[in-house]
């Protein structure tokens, strides 16, 4: 039988553990990484009567270019093909609420060409907050296979785990040309690595990531940029990212306005005040009876 191994990737609050657990049910235990404090956590799903999946849920992240630890669990598990868990397919989790902040991860991942699929979660809310979505058009933008799912009305998960057995037909095709940051300084990154990803170098250069030490070091030398070009390299990167979402999304999603900000949702969060508050008076005053 096989194994196939999968990433969890996604924003946090996405709903991404909770996608997690669905997948894996009961099967999951939680692990470290090695010398850091944030938790990986594995867990293993039955596919079919032949395949299974191991499932890592990275931490939450909001893009690749790490600022913080949890972003450098992500990278550093994505550029190491010689890690255990490398994934033969990332499932990056985004919900439909947020979908255009979503995707900036999901293009980072797809430019990395590992298999990608794109699940997006919270499908209960697309009515109530007026979206649409045209899946077909999506999919066919964004490279990529989507699974429509709400883990909170187990919609959906049959789906993606249909698209991981079947994960070999996922595209590994960009969606970001990533010479376009800066064409020549890019074309002389090629001409030194030839046999190298080229979003994969600069994701080299421009974060703390402490594996392939001797090739950084060498593209250091080579390729040095100051600290503000860099930046500035970055956030073209990230602009170039959002015109191609926006530009994706204007024709990909409908959302009608009036329903943006409903009375529903202002409802639930008194409520959910509310209950929280009668739990911490309850609570208070079960300690003073106490003591
Ligand atoms: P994570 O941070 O990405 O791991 O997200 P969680 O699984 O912890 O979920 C974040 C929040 O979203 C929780 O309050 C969940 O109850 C909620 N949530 C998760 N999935 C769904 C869904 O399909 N629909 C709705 N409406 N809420 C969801
Ligand atoms: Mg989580």
């Amino acid at each position: 039988s096989e194994t196939i191994k999968v990433a969890l990737i996604g924003n946090p609050n996405v709903g991404k553990t909770s996608v997690f657990n669905h997948l894996t049910g009961l099967n999951q235990q939680v692990g470290n990484y090695p010398g850091i404090t944030v938790d990986k956590k594995v867990g293993f799903s039955k596919l079919n009567e032949t395949t299974r999946a191991k499932i890592i849920d990275l931490p939450g992240t909001y893009s690749l270019n790490a600022s913080s630890i949890d972003e450098n669990v992500v990278i550093e598990l994505l550029l190491n093909k010689n890690d255990e868990d490398f994934p033969d397919v990332a499932v990056v989790v985004t919900e439909v609420e947020n979908l255009k902040r979503n995707l900036l991860l999901f293009t980072q991942i797809k430019d990395l060409e590992i298999p990608t699929l794109l699940v997006i979660n919270m499908s209960d809310r697309m009515q109530l907050k007026g979206i649409e979505l045209n899946i077909p058009y999506l999919e066919e933008t964004l490279k990529t296979k989507i699974a429509l799912v709400s883990s909170r009305k187990n919609l959906g998960i049959d789906s993606i785990k249909e698209l991981i057995v079947n994960y070999q037909s996922l595209s590994t095709e960009p969606c970001l040309n990533a010479s376009s940051i800066d064409p020549e300084y890019f074309d002389r990154l090629r001409k030194a690595f030839p046999n190298q990803l080229l979003y994969k170098l600069w994701l080299v250069i421009t974060q703390d990531v402490n594996f392939l030490n001797l090739q950084r070091k060498e593209i250091e030398n080579n390729f040095t940029k100051s600290h503000t070009e860099l930046k500035r390299l970055q956030q073209k990167e990230t602009i170039k990212r959002y015109q191609f979402i926006n530009d994706t999304l204007k024709i990909g999603q409908k959302i009608d306005k009036s329903k943006a900000s409903d009375i529903q949702t202002k409802l639930d969060n008194i409520l959910t005040h509310k209950v929280f508050g009668y739990v911490i008076f309850f609570g208070i005053l079960l300690l003073i009876f106490q003591s």
